[in-house]
């Protein structure tokens, strides 16, 4: 097996990369009901036009394994996983204390095959990562993944488990540092929580913030502990256009780079930013929004695009359709080729979609003011973290079913997994600000990092946050 391998061909940005693809025929089956805003169908129109558009040639094109219990077990808690598996929109009625519990029923419907999808969507971004580990890709995309919201045990904004963290821990077992960059219109809080505590991974979210869901992502909010300065938010408000937006993401980003240098990037790529989305208050062209990709894919480092929110489903298709072309370094036309979903993209059958005259709430002074305090916390990095490293952990064992080619005997090991349920890492409850302020004090070492312990936060009373997850502490 490779080890490392991922350097990826420098020069010019027309560079090709290798891309290797993950998409279920079935994901776009998955329904969450009437009227729910969530539609799977989105991946399956995506799809739709990337192969009409002709790039599914120029990639490899696979279907994830779907994720095992033990795979998503190794971030989500044994029984919230035991509770997906069983619960069935038949037998919702009787276990209203546990659907309470784990936050199923309202924005997270119980719905037929709901833990197949699961496993589905997380199957494609742990697969991705572990393809990116192998050497096997540059750039690996999941666009039914992206579901940022999900914690350790609970759901919350329509997402059930978090493939993110998921494809993350993946990535840590081969990289020493993992970027985590967030374009969803909603704060990344469940991706953001799980690492918030150590300096491997550092998340980067743009989000709208004030008067929104999930309503976390202060600006204020920079991590805790050894990760303090490792976890950046950048509040926006109404309206942002691509110009505004990407007078904050490129020296941000650009920055973090420069710092942080990860050997991986996640970029969760929800379209729910672009001007229109039915749930959404931005104003990106796909174009302003691709341009995140594009600048993320000049810096040469394995990547994994994962989708998330986007509820204009065919702006989404859209989006992500010409991001997959960013991807790949083709440039795809704007006049859009007759498919199966043709009639959704009436009256003018284009590919972009012209922004909004909606007024840009963020003044450029507030811009420049995020800008310099964000920049400012990264003068506070003064290096690149290095963990002590001892032997990288064996690959999660994923059946890929390459659907071009024949993989031959790639076949996986149910029992290869060297993590046991006891060893299992816990995750920190998120750490209010008032914590963040002051130095750690009742803060053991860091979590999340294969080799490193779990954490235990313990709050002392007085202090108490009145957060819902400071019970996800073990
Ligand atoms: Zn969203």
């Amino acid at each position: 097996m490779e080890t490392g391998g991922n350097s990826l061909p420098s020069g010019p940005d027309g560079v090709k990369r290798k891309v290797s693809y993950f998409y279920d025929p079935e994901v776009g089956n998955y329904y969450y009901g009437q009227g729910h805003a969530m539609k799977p169908h989105r991946i399956r129109m995506t799809h739709a036009l990337l192969a009409h558009y002709g790039l599914l040639q120029h990639m490899q094109v696979l279907k994830p394994t779907p994720a095992r219990d033990r795979d998503l077990c190794k971030f989500h808690a044994d029984d919230y996983v035991n509770f997906l598996r069983a619960i069935t929109p038949e037998t919702q009625q009787d276990q209203l204390r546990l659907l309470k519990r784990f936050n199923v029923g309202e924005d997270c419907p119980v719905f037929d095959g709901l833990y197949a999808f699961c496993q589905t969507y997380a199957g494609g971004s742990v697969g991705g990562a572990v393809k990116l580990n192998q050497g096997g890709c540059d750039i690996a995309i999941n666009w039914a993944g992206g579901l940022h919201h999900a914690k350790k045990c609970e759901a919350s904004g329509f997402c059930y488990v978090n493939d993110i963290v998921l494809g993350i821990l993946e990535l840590l077992k081969v990289h020493e540092r993992v970027l985590y960059v967030d374009i969803d219109i909603h704060h990344g809080d469940g991706v953001e929580e799980a690492f918030y505590t150590t300096d491997r991974v550092m998340t980067v979210s743009f989000h709208k913030f004030g008067d929104y869901f999930p309503g976390t992502g202060d600006i204020r909010d920079i991590g805790y502990g050894k990760g303090k300065y490792y976890s950046l938010n950048v509040p926006l408000d109404d309206g942002i256009d691509d110009e505004s937006y990407q007078s904050l993401f490129k020296p941000i980003i650009g920055k973090v780079m420069e710092v942080y240098r990860p050997g991986a990037v996640v970029l969760q790529c929800g379209a729910d930013s672009l001007s229109g989305d039915r749930l959404g208050c931005f104003n990106l062209s796909i174009k302003g929004h691709a341009e995140c990709v594009r600048f993320i894919r000049s810096f040469n480092v394995p990547l994994l695009l994962v989708g998330g929110g986007g509820y204009t489903i065919r702006n989404v298709a859209r989006c992500w359709c010409y991001e997959t072309g960013v991807a790949l370094g083709i440039e795809v036309d704007d006049k859009m080729p007759q498919h199966e979903y043709y009639e959704y993209f009436g009256p003018d059958y284009n590919l972009h979609v012209a922004p909004s005259n909606m007024e840009n709430k963020n003044s450029r002074p507030l811009l420049d003011e995020i800008r310099e305090r964000l920049l400012d916390y990264l003068s506070k990095l003064q290096h690149a973290p290095s963990a002590q490293f001892q032997e990288r952990p064996p690959d999660t064992q994923l059946l890929e079913d390459d659907e071009d080619q024949d993989d031959g005997d790639d076949r996986w090991d149910r029992d290869s997994d060297m993590d046991s349920d006891d060893d299992r890492k816990a995750l920190p409850g998120r750490v209010k600000r008032e914590y963040i302020e002051s130095e750690p004090k009742n803060l053991a070492p860091t979590v999340m990092a294969i080799d490193e312990p779990s954490i235990k936060v313990e709050q002392d009373n007085s202090n108490k946050s009145s957060d819902q997850h400071t019970d996800m502490n073990s």
